[in-house]
């Protein structure tokens, strides 16, 4: 059995904390891999964890203080990868279950990545655009230590956009004295970004959303009904490529609410709804409807895309859909992973789910190093070709060990770290 670290990691968070849920899947995956104990025990721990306090002078001409952190999980398969939030919510045990997931994340889809994230504890929405360029470029300059294009490199994640990622890559080529586009990933394509990375999250959901459905001989589009938790980056681009494919999403939200309209909504409509107003409240031709009610909805597949700790033990036994795809990180409880797992709907967890960020974002990095670029056919052709290997990994491993789909994909990445912690050997 696998002791988490608690005595010497403290554990954070309030309600749901995502650290415990990432430890417990952990020690669920191993508990099935026949692993060195040595080994087990090395990769729950984060390898470090970075905390920075620093202050921004507000337009008011206020210095306000800001606490912000990065951690890095893992950096046995490569340098470590991993998107930069900013929210309120933002805690040390998220940013470390966060980081957690990256390296299973980037050893599925097999890239030569290890695993970290970053925070701020700040709401973006509430400061002006001086404020939050000048709270990026300082939260960049304090993470200069730990990161660099052979080190570390950041990424977008919740509340962060490509303008974000271009001050970063500025503050950090402004130190050095030379541009590095390749110190992070998610940039504006004009400053070395990648074709396709913007939708590239939203994408690869939906592309592993359509190999379940396949595999379950649900072929017909217009009969799958979906419904979308969260409009950002990732729903958004989800709920707009699902909308292109033919399938018909019903319900999406954001953090005030979702709206729902049982025979599809029109979703090109819907987002310049959101780009005129800032928000879905208010858009014609739909209901209203709660995040709660949103998430029990009727329809064949759900995509949490919002944040942690949405689906729990008191809405799992609720949910109506047959197939659960998780454009968000750890939007599943463990508790709530047994009841679905029990009612047998499909869940296509995170690390598979998601990871089509994480592949462009890499090919961003290696074409930014090659100062060499390719086109978006090229991108989406290869993004689709990882994707659906994983699926083919994940799956063998669901069968080789009949296990649920999430412990396996989670299996089939530990395995990789582990054996490639083995060749390099515990240092000195
Ligand atoms: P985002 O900031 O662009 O969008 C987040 C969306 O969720 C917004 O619509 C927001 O209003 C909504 N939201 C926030 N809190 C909510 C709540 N409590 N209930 C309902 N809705 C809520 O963020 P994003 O980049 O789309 O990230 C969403 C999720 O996807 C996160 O879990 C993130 O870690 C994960 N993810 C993002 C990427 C990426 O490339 N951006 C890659 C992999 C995974």
């Amino acid at each position: 059995m696998v002791v988490a670290p608690k005595s010497h990691i403290p554990l954070v968070h309030d309600l749901i904390n995502p650290f415990e849920t990432a430890l417990a899947q952990y020690e669920r995956a191993t508990n099935r891999l026949q692993l060195d104990e040595n080994v087990v025990e090395y990769m729950k721990w984060p390898h470090r964890e970075f905390t920075v306090n620093f202050p921004v002078k507000r337009d008011t001409g206020k210095v306000e203080m800001f606490t912000g952190y990065r951690v890095h999980h893992s950096t046995v398969m490569g340098p470590s990868k991993g998107g930069i939030r900013f929210s309120t919510n933002v805690t040390l045990d998220e940013v470390r279950a966060l980081a957690m997931w990256m390296t299973w994340k980037c050893a599925l889809v097999n890239l030569p990545y290890g695993g970290a994230k970053g925070g701020v504890l700040v709401d973006p929405k509430a400061l002006s655009a001086h404020e939050i360029e000048a709270l990026t470029r300082r939260y960049a300059s304090e993470l200069i230590p730990l990161i660099s294009p052979h080190s570390d490199i950041p990424a977008p994640d919740m509340g962060t956009t490509p303008q974000m990622m271009a001050w970063i890559m500025d503050t950090y080529s402004m130190t050095v004295g030379y541009a590095v586009p390749a110190i992070v990933t998610g940039k504006p394509i004009n400053i070395g970004g990648s074709q396709g990375r913007t939708e590239a999250t939203g994408r690869g959901v939906v592309v592993t959303m359509m190999e379940a459905l396949k595999r379950h001989g649900r072929n017909t589009p217009g009969d799958i009904r979906v419904v979308i938790q969260g409009f950002g980056n990732v729903g958004s681009h989800a709920a707009a490529h699902a909308h292109d494919m033919g399938y018909k999403v019903v319900a999406v939200s954001d953090v005030y609410g979702g709206i729902y309209n049982a025979n599809g909504l029109n979703i090109p409509s819907v987002r310049s709804y959101v780009a005129e107003t800032g928000g879905l409240t208010g858009y014609p031709n739909a209901e209203p409807v709660s995040n709660d009610e949103l998430l029990v909805l009727p329809c064949e597949v759900l995509i949490p895309a919002a944040m942690e700790g949405q689906i729990t033990e008191h809405n799992a036994g609720d949910i109506q859909a047959q197939f659960i795809v998780e454009g968000a990180n750890g939007p599943t409880t463990p508790e709530a992973d047994d009841i679905i797992n029990d009612r047998g709907i499909v869940l296509v967890p995170d690390i598979l789910a998601n990871a089509g960020g994480v592949v462009v974002s890499y090919f961003e990095w290696v074409q930014d190093l090659q100062a060499f670029f390719w086109d978006e056919e090229e991108i989406f052709r290869q993004l689709e070709r990882i994707l659906i290997k994983a699926y083919d990994a994940t799956m063998r491993t669901v069968e080789e060990y009949n296990v649920d789909m999430r412990t396996a994909a989670q299996m089939t990445a530990i395995k990789r770290v582990a054996d490639a912690l083995m060749t390099r050997g515990f240092y000195p």
